[in-house]
């Protein structure tokens, strides 16, 4: 009896421990923010737990309710949850899909899990449902901060370079083409510069909108930095074609953006295209060759379209390889000066020299300075360079003052760049009296570009100059904006008549007339004249003839070295 009242107390214990496990396993459930259903094979017993309320309004009380669930979520999605939800199908043990409900809202996760017995036989099956549609969003944010340019809502380049990446995959299958168009709006410095950043970016993104309406399957817009934008376009032709594209980008730039503070503004763009295969088969690659031709594109005259091609490259390539050598160069100081002969055409005596620079690479190649001072120019290797320069042709200069006593004027080139830094004239006033000449002895020959940028500040910076004594000459005098009006009031000394000009007086009318009224002109301001690159008598004789006052050219003399000017002094001793 005994032994029964035992047997019963330990099944009621038992009993008990059960459902407090139960309650413990149904807690869990309950409070995982996810719905559960169970299924027992053996019986078809369907038991929902967990959340389930807040994901569905229907109760699964049998598999046929299953297809409450598919009522519920969009089309696409109820094959492969059908699949997740009856995985004993596949003899899968574990296995699980996201999809979309139809509200396009939520989405879900269905995962199940499924035991099976000794002979294979499914036995217990139970689903989760998590409500996933937070994560997704995260995700999607994470994706459009991935692909998207948070200025202008246009993609970026990690997305561009990744369809291209596609379009050019796509293309080898097709044999067909893509195209790279590299969009650089011109002059958009200025606009950051004189209008402010906020201004400059209301312009990029009105561009970047404008550009991004070309946007369709085969046409990938973004905007990759600053003011530039970059289309792919698969297999281009008809309203796709470059060309196309390229005319309506003018179009809609002639009439003008409109900005939020009421200013109209109209910059035109330069661009450089290069197409898959011929210039590249890399998405990189292209990019790179279309940014290459976009570069030229500017610097021939703006708001054009450039195609890319080979001798643009190997220009390209060898100029990249000129401005590595350079920075050896500069580091070791590897440059010479050459000094060039000018005449006053009256008396024939010698006036001068021109100093130029005459760099030689390791190969002993002489590089041309009309190839790498315009590279200097851009890395600012210009000033090191310049200072070279400056100091170098003083120090000569004094030499042969010492040595010979003769009055010459040393003509020194100074690149704008050089000019616009805040302390050239304290610096170049420091060599000219660590060599004690005289400032009236030293001309700086200085292009019109200086000129063009801040006439008021260049001007001021002009007149202290002069108030040094220091001579400026105004170079390559015809190549540039050149009205001789905005001359007036500036402190110059000596206008350079450019040798195009000297090239054609011999077989140009219209040359010959506009060279005399700007010498008989540049004469009654007040200013000296040379004639540069003089390279036959008849040159010589007719400069001289119309009042020019100085000849400078292969004519009277080359660029040469220091030594041989010494030369040419001691014979006028
Ligand atoms: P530039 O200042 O106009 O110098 C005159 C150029 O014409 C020189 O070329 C000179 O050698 C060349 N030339 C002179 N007479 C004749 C002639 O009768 N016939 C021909 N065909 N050419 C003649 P270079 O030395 O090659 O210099 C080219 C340009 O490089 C210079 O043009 C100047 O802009 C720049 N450059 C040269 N040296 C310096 C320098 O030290 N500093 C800076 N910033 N620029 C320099
Ligand atoms: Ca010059
Ligand atoms: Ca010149």
């Amino acid at each position: 009896m005994d032994e029964l009242r035992y047997q019963i107390d330990l099944l009621k214990a038992m009993n008990q421990k059960l459902s407090g496990r139960d309650k413990m396993f149904r807690l869990v459930c309950d409070t995982s923010n996810n719905a559960f259903l169970y299924y027992g094979f053996d019986n078809g017993d369907v038991i929902t737990l967990g959340d389930w309320e807040s994901f569905f309004t229907f109760k699964v009380k049998e598999v046929k309710d299953f297809s409450f669930i598919f009522d519920e979520l969009e089309d696409k999605y109820i094959m492969p949850v059908r699949n997740v939800l009856f995985l004993e199908k596949s003899g899968k043990t574990k296995d699980s899909v996201e999809c979309c409900l139809k509200d396009k809202k939520t989405w879900l996760e269905f995962e199940t899990r499924i035991s099976y017995d000794e002979e294979e036989k499914p036995t217990d099956k139970i689903i989760c449902i998590k409500n996933i549609t937070k994560f997704k969003k995260q995700n999607e944010e994470l994706r459009y901060m991935a692909y998207y340019d948070g200025l202008t809502g246009l993609y970026n380049r990690n997305y561009f370079v990744m369809r291209l990446g596609e379009f050019i995959r796509r293309a080898k299958e097709e044999k067909s083409i893509v195209s790279v168009m590299f969009i650089d709006i011109d002059d958009f410095r200025k606009v950051n510069d004189g209008m402010g950043l906020i201004v400059g970016d209301e312009v990029v993104q009105q561009y970047g909108q404008f550009l991004d309406t070309f946007s369709e399957e085969n046409v990938v817009v973004c905007h990759m930095n600053s003011d530039v934008y970059c289309m792919a376009i698969y297999d281009p032709c008809g309203s796709r074609s470059v060309e196309h594209i390229h005319k309506i980008i003018q179009e809609r730039i002639h009439q003008g953006f409109t900005l939020s503070n009421g200013m109209d503004i109209r910059l035109t763009v330069s661009v450089g295209v290069a197409e898959y295969p011929e210039a590249s088969t890399s998405a990189l690659e292209l990019i790179n060759c279309a940014e290459i031709v976009m570069f030229k594109a500017k610097s021939s005259g703006k708001a054009s379209l450039q195609y890319f091609d080979a001798p643009i490259l190997q220009d390209f390539l060898q100029n990249v390889d000129i401005e590595n050598k350079l920075k050896e160069a500069v580091f070791n100081k590897n440059f010479t000066m050459y000094f060039q002969p000018q005449y006053y055409t009256g008396t024939s005596r010698l006036r001068g020299v021109e100093a130029l620079i005459r760099w030689k690479d390791e190969n002993n190649r002489m590089i041309s300075p009309a190839v790498f001072i315009p590279i200097a120019e851009k890395n600012g290797a210009i000033i090191p360079i310049g200072n070279w320069v400056i100091e170098e042709s003083i120090k000569n200069y004094t030499e042969w003052k010492r040595k010979y006593g003769y009055p010459l004027i040393m003509s020194i080139n100074i690149s704008a760049i050089q000019y616009k830094r805040k302390d050239f004239v304290e610096r170049l006033m420091g060599i000219i009296k660590k060599y004690d000449v005289k400032p009236d002895e030293i001309e700086l020959e200085i292009t019109e570009s200086v000129l063009i940028d801040d006439f008021a500040e260049v001007k001021e910076k002009l007149l202290t100059l002069r108030d040094y004594g220091i001579r400026i000459s105004l170079d390559d005098f015809g190549t540039g904006f050149s009205s001789l009006s905005y001359l007036n009031g500036l402190p110059i000394d000596t206008l350079k008549i450019d040798k195009s000009f000297v090239d054609k007086v011999g077989s140009d009318a219209s040359t010959r007339i506009i060279t005399e009224s700007i010498v008989s002109m540049v004469n009654k301001l007040g200013y000296e004249t040379v004639a540069e690159g003089v390279e036959t008598k008849e040159q010589m004789d007719y400069m001289k003839n119309i009042g020019c006052d100085m000849i400078q050219g292969y004519f009277l003399g080359k660029p040469v070295p220091a030594e041989d000017i010494e030369k040419l002094l001691i014979e006028l001793l």
